[in-house]
């Protein structure tokens, strides 16, 4: 009699705490995060973060993340992966040849998962510190067979549908092209604001793009703090009740792991921190962003070395002056940041954000 109570009593207990989890399911169904920003660190593999980690004074961004995991770079041509096709494997989630641009190998194009969310009703923007037709921003607002074709790349983001907010350099292929067309003007014409610098920015809702040099801005730290200023005011720009889509790159931690300068790979990867900061800063207050940062393959084969064998001293050692492949981390914070734990494909990673943000 005891037992058969006790049976009963659990049958009852089990059905309430089933039917409370059904019930809590339906009413907390777990929304996507509003906003997305994606922040790209060209050619910054394990050994750049640790290059960083070794000479801050101060807890890094990258220790503010609670996930990480790796990525493979590879591209379809390649072991070794360009900007191109690891950017395009990051925007697009197909595995393209090296030098092509939002296309598959078949020369197709591929929607970027800025193109999407722009689909979807939210704004955009791309803040970069190299020219804004270079590889990886290229990746996200254009289609293209050959990075090469800078004149080509801002042709077709003159003429962009759903991109909001555009920061970096390269005024050059828009004002001085073998066409003699000056789309600067043109771009003025449909609506586009255009500025040399951000404070001359006026109407934080006209689409807006800012082109701080002729080509790529200064390395750091000469550029000053443009980069972390300017997503900041991406972020201001963009925040909607919609949400909205950022890829924000560090392209310059490439440039110095293409030239073995270790001193300016580590001022890169400082300016890349503090934007990290001002992202993190914002995406905890707004409860309702995801946050992913990622590299699309490595560059110098940085090694960080004892040189003599006895740990007296630490050297940065490079081993190459172009890319290497090794996996590169991904950091994650916000809704569905927990997906980004563990080896995943370059390409893996829009289908995880494109699932968490439905
Ligand atoms: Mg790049
Ligand atoms: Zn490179």
């Amino acid at each position: 009699m005891k037992t058969r109570r006790l049976l009963a009593f659990l049958l009852v207990v089990t059905t309430l705490f089933a039917s409370s989890c059904t019930t809590n399911d339906k009413n907390q169904a777990p929304k996507g995060p509003k906003n997305v920003i994606v922040l790209i660190g060209d050619g910054m593999g394990p050994a750049q973060v640790y290059a960083l980690l070794l000479t801050s004074q101060e807890k890094t961004a990258f220790e503010r993340f609670p996930y990480s995991g790796f990525s493979i770079t590879k591209s379809a041509s390649n072991e070794i992966t360009d900007s191109a096709a690891g950017g395009s494997a990051i925007a697009n989630g197909t595995k393209t040849n090296n030098g092509v641009v939002g296309m598959d190998p078949d020369s197709i194009p591929v929607p970027s998962m800025l193109e999407i969310f722009a689909e979807q009703g939210k704004k955009t923007g791309v803040v970069v510190t190299c020219s804004v037709t270079h590889a990886t921003p290229a990746d996200f607002i254009a289609h293209n067979i050959t990075r090469k074709d800078n004149e080509g790349i801002a042709l077709e983001i003159s003429e962009k549908e759903g991109l909001n907010v555009l920061f970096g350099g390269g005024k050059k292929y828009f004002t001085e092209r073998k066409d003699g067309v000056d789309l600067i003007s043109k771009m003025w014409e449909k609506g586009w604001n255009i500025y040399d610098s951000l404070p001359q920015i006026e109407d934080n809702n006209a689409r807006t793009m800012v082109l701080a040099c002729r080509k790529h801005l200064d390395a750091a730290p000469q550029r000053g703090d443009f980069l972390p200023k300017a997503t900041a005011k991406a972020i201001e720009m963009l925040d909607n009740e919609n949400g909205f889509f950022l890829m924000v790159e560090g392209s310059q931690i490439d440039f110095a792991g293409h030239a073995n300068d270790s001193t300016t790979l580590v001022e890169e990867m400082i300016d890349f921190n503090n934007t990290l900061n001002v992202v993190l800063d914002y995406a905890e207050k707004d409860g309702n962003t995801l946050v992913v940062v990622t590299a699309d393959h490595e560059t110098g084969g940085l090694s960080i070395i004892d040189p003599d064998g006895k740990y007296t001293r630490t050297d940065f050692n490079f081993s190459t002056g172009s890319h290497s492949a090794v996996f590169v981390p991904v950091f994650s914070y916000g809704p569905g940041a927990e997906r980004f734990s563990g080896i995943m494909d370059n390409t893996e990673i829009i289908s995880k954000i494109m699932e968490i943000a439905k």
